[in-house]
């Protein structure tokens, strides 16, 4: 009987980089970067080969983690405001002459 295999939605497949080993599912830390962030995610799924170490990257989990690091998402909250601190406190724009 067979039935664990059953839980694995996904088998290893033959590594198409060293075709010596097996390229099984995994769940590894991903590293990305977002702008000049490191973003790093642990308990991401992934096919690691058991050979060559090539990773394969679960397509869905890729998906939906550009969704949430989106930069268009959290623009508002997330964004550091460096290039923002030259507002004087200058003399306000002239007015236009009011006198006529
Ligand atoms: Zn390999």
């Amino acid at each position: 009987m067979t039935v664990d295999e059953t839980l694995l939605p996904i088998e290893p497949y033959p590594c198409p980089e060293c075709f010596a080993g097996l390229v099984r599912p995994r769940v590894i830390t991903y590293f990305t970067w977002l702008g000049q962030e490191l973003i790093t995610v642990p308990n991401f799924p992934a096919w690691v080969c058991d050979v060559c170490g090539k990773r394969e990257y679960d397509e869905q989990a890729i998906a939906w983690l550009n969704i949430l690091l989106d930069p268009n998402a959290g623009k508002s909250t997330f964004k550091k405001r460096k290039t923002h601190l030259r507002a004087k406190n200058h003399t306000p724009p002239q007015r236009p002459a009011l006198d006529s």
